[in-house]
């Protein structure tokens, strides 16, 4: 796309905006007349949906709109998020951009929750323009426990699992409980495609050494739909073609350097029903200009959520960064972290595996990372129990990261809600 294009696809969608109670007054009356005057528009933020939801973003007739999901935050009161059939169609093969190649010979097992949330619904449709066939199993349901997927991923052949990160980790947890190796037992797995949730580097290499398969991950969110995919080489690429990246400083009005870590902002360019203009999508992330063998030359790192870092001095950890140091562990699958008493403490579970831990080696970590560290090995078990993985589990969303009074309160090892289970 031309920067002319982008232009005129950008003012066609400030003047569907309009038609939205929520941006009546926010948008300038004339055509912008370059690019960098969406600069000049403010920002969107995620409150602000939530105080206009459910309709006042709604930009086509009420007739049009097809689908309805809900996308929940801290406080508990949910975004609304609407699509036309357009927008279902876009955000299928908008996966379908990507490297996971669906194709006839795939079995995909959709481990994503179906209820509200949108990935489940995006990937499966995603798949099927293929000709896969899908499994539609869900998670957070009661009918799906993790012991009936590792079953029905033997027994059905599944050759794509598509999930959260952390599905995969306790997914692999389960297999291995049942007695079934990841790496082995699994013949027919060719991948899995991962969203939901960040995939830092750490843990995708994590997940690669445990199923000895590709990690092909898409980042979206309810609000503005899939937005980049890893390529076939599970590389992240932005498609500039239907957003308007920007990644903001601190300040979230300086663009930061290629290479800086900032926020990221989106412009929904194709979005119908409910489009979004400058939507601080809180997320942490890097843009890098680095030549792929896909043949793009960009990759857009999302490093986490922005509430989600530990400041030691002058050093914000985001966890990405906190995802590399336990990386260089021996012990990687279920960690948590915080501010600890000298810079950040880890508490990890210890694993099946050997694996020590010098007090030599965590000095040499400390001088890679600059950032002093305290890391304490618990018993397996003490961070994730076992044996809900072999009842109806339910799972919530996953945390790494603590404050400075949860750590010392320990509050990690009381609070059911704070655990991965
Ligand atoms: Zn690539």
């Amino acid at each position: 796309m031309t920067p002319g294009e982008k232009l005129a696809a950008l003012n066609a969608l400030l003047k569907r905006c309009k038609k939205a109670p929520f941006y009546r007054e926010k948008l300038p009356e004339r055509e912008l007349r370059s690019l960098s005057e969406l600069k000049q528009i403010p920002l969107t933020t995620k409150e602000q949906l939530r105080r206009c939801s459910p309709y006042d973003l709604v930009c086509v007739p009420r007739k049009e709109l097809y689908q309805y999901h809900e996308s929940f935050g801290t406080t508990g009161t949910p975004v609304s998020t609407w699509l036309t059939k357009e927008d279902f169609k876009f955000n299928a093969r908008h996966i379908n951009t990507g490297g996971i190649n669906f194709s006839k010979e795939d079995v995909v097992l959709v481990r994503f929750p179906y209820a509200i949330s949108t990935i489940a619904h995006y990937v499966h449709r995603a798949a099927q323009l293929k000709g896969a066939c899908v499994i539609p199993a869900s998670s957070r349901s009661t009918v799906s426990p993790f012991t009936r997927i590792i079953h029905l991923m033997q027994k059905l052949e599944v050759t794509i699992l598509a999930c959260l990160p952390l599905q995969a980790l306790l997914l692999a947890e389960t297999a291995e409980l049942l007695g079934f190796n990841p790496a082995k037992d699994f013949p027919n797995l060719r991948a899995i495609f991962t969203a939901g949730e960040p995939l830092t580097d750490g843990k995708r290499k994590l997940l690669e050494s445990i199923w000895k398969v590709q990690i092909i991950n898409n980042y979206g969110m309810t609000e503005t739909g899939s937005q980049i995919n890893d390529c076939e080489f599970c590389r992240p690429h932005p498609d500039e073609n239907s957003f308007i990246y920007e990644i903001l400083k601190e300040d979230l009005q300086t663009d930061a350097e290629p290479g800086e870590t900032g926020y990221l902002v989106v412009t929904t360019l194709n979005k119908e029903a409910t489009p979004l203009i400058r939507y601080l999508t809180g997320d942490r992330a890097k843009l890098i200009h680095e030549e792929c063998p896909c043949g793009k030359e960009k990759v857009i790192e999302i490093r986490g959520r922005m509430q989600n870092t530990i400041k030691v001095g002058r050093r914000v950890l985001d966890q990405w960064d906190l995802d590399d140091l336990v990386s260089l562990l021996p012990y990687r699958r279920f960690w948590i972290a915080g501010p600890g008493t000298r810079g950040v403490k880890f508490v990890i579970e210890k694993e099946n595996c050997s694996g020590t831990l010098s007090a030599h080696f965590i000095r040499k970590l400390e001088q890679l990372h600059e950032v002093p560290l305290e890391v304490e090995i618990v018993p397996k078990g003490t961070l994730l129990d076992r044996s809900k993985l072999l009842s109806v589990g339910r799972i919530g969303k996953p945390r790494y990261i603590y404050t400075a009074a949860e750590m010392q309160q320990k509050t990690y090892l009381k609070a059911e809600e704070t655990k991965f289970l």
